[in-house]
C-alpha cells in the first residue's frame, strides 16, 4: 500500500510516499512560493532528483504537480496515481472538534474550518491542501492526522488558564499543545526501550526545533505540555517568545504603536533567539557567533538551556520522578553541547550523562542511551519521524473503514 503524506503551509506543500509494507520512503519532496512569485519545486524519489522553477497559482496545481512527479516515466517511483492508497495530512490545530486521526467527509471539514478561528496561520493552508488533493484525486480516501491530538489526555487543571471560565466556554481558549505526534512518536519507542509497557512509565520528552515543546508523559499519556493555547507558548524558540509575562504585550504594542494582527508576527518571527542575540534563530548560527564572543549570543543560548532545565524541573515535579528523558527533533537530535549542557547539574535527579556516548548522540547503535549505566534516569536520543506516524494512522484509519 502506497501513502502519500501532506504538509501543506500557506505558501508550501512539502510530500513523502510511503511504502506502507516496507515502511520505506519512496519519494519526497517540496513545492515552494506556492501563489507567489518564484514558485519551485524540487522532488527526489529512488534515487533521482527532479527540480523546476515554475508559477504554482494554487495548493491543487501544487497537488497536481506532485502527482505528475511521482508518475513520471524518469523521475516518479510509480505507475499511476491509483496506486496511491490514501493521502494523510499533518493537521497542527484539532481544536476540541477534532481529536483523533480521521477520514475527511464533509462532517470533518465543518469541524476543520471551526480550527480557522482557534488556528488560522495553519488552519486555511490545510484547508487549501486537502481540498487541492480532493480535486486532483477525488476517489482517494484523505485521512487527517492531528498535532494536538496527543496531548488530549491532559487533566483539566494542566489545560484549564486562569481567566473567567466562561472565556474557555465561548472560545474554547484553553491549553491544547503541539508536536504531539513526534511526542508520540518518540515516548513510543521510548517505552520500547524502557520494556514495552507503557504503565508505571514516567517520561519527558524534549522536541526542540525552530518550535519547541516539552511534554510530561505518565503510564504512555500526556500530563501536561508546555506549548498553549497557540505553539506560542512554553520554552525560547527560534523566533517565538515561549512564555512572557502576558502583561509586557500591550504595552509593547501600546509603546510601538503595534496593531493586533501584526503583533502576532512580531511574537512568532521577532523574539526568541533571534530577537535575545540580534544574530539568528538559527542554533547552528547562533552558536557560531557566542563561540566567537558575541555576549548576545551567549545570553539567548543560556535562557534556551535553563528554560528547558525549568521545565524538566516542574515535570518531574508533576510526574512525581522520571524514568527517562528523551531529546528529539533538529536541536534535540543533533546538538550535543544543549544536551550536555540541560543535563548538568541535575545529580539531585539521578541524571548523569556519559560525555562521550552523548557526543555520538543518535549515531549509537538503537537505543540511543547517552546516560551512564549508574544514571538513575536514562537519557536517550530518539529521531523523531512524523511523517512515518502519519503514514501508519492513515493506513489504520482506511483500513478500519474497509
Ligand atoms: P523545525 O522546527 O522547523 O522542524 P528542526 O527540527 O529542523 O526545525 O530544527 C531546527 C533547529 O535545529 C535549528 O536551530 C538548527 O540549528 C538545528 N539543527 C538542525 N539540524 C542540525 C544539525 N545537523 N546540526 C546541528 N543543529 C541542527
Amino acid at each position: 500500500m502506497y501513502i502519500l503524506v501532506v504538509n501543506a503551509g500557506s505558501s508550501s506543500l512539502k510530500y513523502q510516499l510511503f511504502d506502507m509494507d516496507t515502511k520505506a520512503v519512496m519519494a519526497k519532496g517540496l513545492c515552494e512560493c506556492i501563489g507567489i512569485p518564484g514558485g519551485r519545486m524540487k522532488h527526489e524519489a529512488l534515487g533521482k532528483l527532479y527540480e523546476v522553477k515554475v508559477d504554482i497559482p494554487t495548493h491543487a496545481e501544487a497537488t497536481k504537480m506532485v502527482v505528475e512527479a511521482l508518475v513520471n516515466r524518469d523521475y516518479g517511483c510509480i505507475k499511476s496515481m491509483d496506486q496511491i492508497s490514501a493521502v494523510g495530512h499533518r493537521i497542527v490545530q484539532g481544536g476540541p472538534w477534532l481529536v483523533e486521526s480521521v477520514l475527511v467527509d464533509d462532517d470533518v471539514i465543518k469541524k476543520l474550518e471551526r480550527c480557522k478561528d482557534l488556528a488560522p496561520l495553519h488552519t486555511v493552508p490545510h484547508l487549501l491542501g486537502i481540498r487541492g488533493c480532493m480535486a486532483v484525486m477525488p476517489s482517494t480516501p484523505q485521512v487527517l492526522v492531528i498535532d494536538t491530538a496527543f496531548h488530549q489526555t491532559m487533566p483539566e487543571k494542566a489545560y484549564i488558564y486562569p481567566i473567567p471560565y466562561e472565556l474557555y466556554e465561548k472560545y474554547s481558549i484553553r491549553r491544547y499543545g503541539f508536536h504531539g505526534t513526534s511526542h508520540r512518536y518518540v515516548s513510543g519507542k521510548c517505552i520500547e526501550y524502557l520494556g514495552g509497557k507503557a504503565e508505571g512509565t514516567k517520561i519527558i520528552t524534549c522536541h526542540l526545533g525552530n518550535g519547541s515543546s516539552i511534554a510530561a508523559i505518565k503510564d504512555g499519556k500526556v500530563i501536561d505540555t508546555s506549548m498553549g493555547f497557540t505553539p506560542l507558548d512554553g520554552i525560547i524558540m527560534g523566533s517565538r517568545c515561549g512564555g512572557v509575562d502576558p502583561a509586557i504585550i500591550p504595552f509593547i504594542m501600546e509603546k510601538e504603536n503595534i496593531a493586533p494582527k501584526d503583533m502576532q508576527s512580531w511574537m512568532n518571527k521577532k523574539c526568541g533567539l533571534l530577537g535575545v542575540s540580534g544574530v539568528s534563530s538559527d542554533l547552528r548560527e547562533l552558536t557560531a557567533a557566542k563561540d566567537s564572543g558575541n555576549e548576545r549570543a551567549v545570553l539567548a543560548y543560556d535562557i534556551l538551556v535553563y528554560d528547558i532545565k525549568k521545565y524538566i524541573g516542574a515535570y518531574a515535579a508533576s510526574l512525581n520522578g522520571v524514568d527517562a528523558i528523551v531529546f528529539t527533533a533538529g536541536i534535540g537530535e543533533n546538538n550535543p553541547q544543549v544536551r550536555a549542557d540541560v543535563c548538568a547539574d541535575m545529580d539531585y535527579m539521578g541524571v548523569k550523562i556519559d560525555p562521550e556516548k552523548n557526543a555520538v548522540g543518535k549515531r549509537l547503535p538503537e537505543p540511543a542511551i547517552i546516560s551512564t549505566p549508574d544514571s538513575k534516569v536514562k537519557v536517550f536520543v530518539i529521531m523523531t519521524d512524523e511523517e512515518l506516524v502519519i503514514a501508519t494512522d492513515t493506513e489504520a484509519v482506511v483500513k478500519m473503514k474497509n
